[in-house]
């Protein structure tokens, strides 16, 4: 799948590398049927997110939060990455060895999903 990734998106980053934590998240929660994907800012993340879920369609609401909302027969959730994790993928700039950014790569893979995201259920929009 992180080949998938890096094919799709061009290059390995830790945005579209934690989109696909997200889009597993979603892809847990998602009742049978329809729902209305959005995201709070344009990212790496969206390729991510898409490739996890099949190319469903998915809006971009440009907040500036790394949020992803899914609305399913009236129910919301959001999945949102934690500042810890922005700082994590943030740190991956200054990294100057290939080693350490694949060392930190691999942790974004794989560290506990609460770790990494937050998500909650919301009753109605805003
Ligand atoms: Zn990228």
């Amino acid at each position: 799948m992180f080949t998938a990734l890096a094919a799709k998106h061009g290059h390995y980053c830790p945005m579209s590398t934690l989109g696909l934590r997200i889009g597993w998240a979603a892809w847990r929660k998602l009742q049978a049927g329809s729902c209305k994907l959005t995201y709070l800012t344009r990212t790496c993340a969206i390729d991510g997110i898409q490739l996890v879920l099949n190319h469903e369609p998915l809006q971009i609401d440009e907040q500036g939060r790394h949020l992803l909302r899914v609305t399913d027969a009236g129910r919301c959730r959001q999945i949102e990455l934690r500042p810890e994790t922005l700082n994590l993928a943030a740190s991956y700039q200054q990294l100057t060895g290939s080693d350490e950014a694949e060392k930190l790569l691999k942790e974004l893979r794989y560290a506990d999903e609460d770790r990494l995201l937050k998500i909650e259920k919301v009753e109605a929009l805003q």
